[in-house]
């Protein structure tokens, strides 16, 4: 039985309450916050201008910024004696961004992530090991909250210390690891190097947002001998982590369209993109109550998924997190994300996984793209114009551009950490 799931049936019913939550919440942060009330009036926009759902158009934008300049509380919309509890962004640049909640804002929170274990399908009798970081971040007292919600045994551990989360392995029989993609590598290499895989009983993999490699996921599957790897998004913005999950058929993230507004656009002219095109996501919340988003720029890059879903959900998908709309190049008038290269050599077999995009500008004026990559490590460079052709194959099809393909030697390109510079741009103004 589905405890969880939307109380709506039909995509109708769905978009009829996302109309009720758009003019709740507009309605809402703009007599509760002097922010919101100054952005709304400067856009020359009411509250009651909102009568359809096509009218969020009429909203202005909230950005990082926005959350930069209220600090330590921005955005606040109810009375400090209606917040209950704050969490914070690690803040890897500028401020923290620090997010206020209600009562209610926590009871939603934990419905909706209970939500993404039942999507999971999870039961009652499921021990789930929680692996992620607990504090002022909303990582670990979300996957504990909603699994407490959902009924599950939690076993709340923490980040690290493998010697202990390999011990509840085998003394709990932990069915479920909520971990980042880099911790499950770490835990499924440990097991292999211990031994202990007849040993332990995990049937799931929950990853935090953290971005995977195909080949990485392949391991850590093979190494635990796991049914299903599940990808969680979430920020602290938008509440925390779980705000959608993909469910057993993993084709793509079903998202919470009763707890928010996903607008993809492009990050350009912020119109949005052809359904299942890479645009920005956007964001407006329906229901939250201390620090509601309108239309808030994640920055995040993804598309919507387009069909239906094997499982008949009629929760909307939307594809892993492909990047951050700072990287975005434009090339011959086309948006380009450097994780669609990323997914292509992926998928092509004999190359590696690191790769570097050069732009030149040609004395005709026109743009030239090379792109260089690396071969698997201990392949033969006899292979190397046929790959060479596959991926410059690939690459029209898929993002409609040529490139000039250079394969080049294992090794070859530099490794700093994960945000190795990868765009060269020599294209000048
Ligand atoms: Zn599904």
């Amino acid at each position: 039985m589905q405890r969880f799931m939307p109380t709506v049936k039909t995509v109708e019913e769905l978009k009829a309450l996302q109309l009720e939550g758009l003019k709740w919440t507009v309605n809402h942060a703009y007599f509760g916050s002097r922010a919101y009330r100054e952005k709304m009036e400067k856009a020359h926009v009411r509250p009651e201008d909102i009568r359809g759902l096509e009218d969020i158009k009429k909203l202005p934008f909230t950005t990082a910024q926005d959350l930069q300049d209220g600090y330590p509380f921005p955005l606040l919309s109810v009375p400090f004696e209606r917040v209950v509890r704050i969490h914070a962004s690690s803040g890897t640049t500028g401020k923290r961004k620090v997010l206020s909640y209600t009562k209610k804002d926590i009871q939603d929170w934990a419905h909706f992530f209970a939500r993404c274990y039942e999507m999971a399908e999870l039961t009652l009798l499921d021990r789930v090991q929680i692996a992620v970081g607990y504090g002022i971040w909303t990582a670990g007292v979300g996957f504990q909250l909603g699994c407490e919600e959902f009924g599950a045994m939690a076993i709340p551990v923490g980040p690290g210390n493998l010697d202990m989360q390999c011990q509840f392995l085998v003394d709990f029989q932990s069915t479920v690891l909520c971990c980042t993609a880099s911790m499950a590598l770490l835990m499924a290499e440990e097991v292999h190097k211990r031994g202990i895989r007849d040993q332990i009983a995990l049937k799931k993999v929950i990853f935090g947002s953290e971005r995977s490699s195909d080949a990485m996921r392949k391991r850590i599957k093979e190494l635990l001998g796991v049914e299903h790897l599940f990808d969680i998004p979430g920020m602290t913005e938008l509440y925390g982590p779980g705000t959608g999950l993909d469910c057993v058929y993993h084709t793509g993230i079903h998202y919470w369209a009763d707890y928010y507004i996903l607008e993809i656009l492009d990050p350009e002219t912020l119109e949005p993109v052809p359904e299942g095109e890479i645009g920005e996501m956007v964001v407006t919340t329906l229901k939250k109550e201390a620090v509601p988003l309108i239309r808030y720029r994640t920055r995040d890059l993804t598309r919507l998924i387009p069909g239906q879903c094997p499982c008949g959900s009629i929760l909307p998908r939307h594809d892993r997190i492909l990047g951050r709309s700072d990287d975005m190049i434009i090339f011959r008038a086309v948006n380009i994300y450097p994780g669609q290269i990323d997914h292509i050599i992926s998928h092509i077999s004999g190359l590696g996984s690191e790769y570097q995009i050069i732009l030149d500008r040609g004395e005709d004026g026109k743009d030239y793209m090379t792109l260089k990559v690396e071969r698997e490590m201990g392949m033969d460079p006899s292979k190397d114009m046929e790959l060479k052709r596959r991926v410059e194959e690939e690459i029209k099809k898929q993002i409609l551009v040529s490139a000039a393909v250079e394969i080049v030697d294992y090794g070859a390109l530099p490794r700093t950490d994960r945000k190795s510079k990868r765009v060269f741009d020599n294209r000048g103004i």
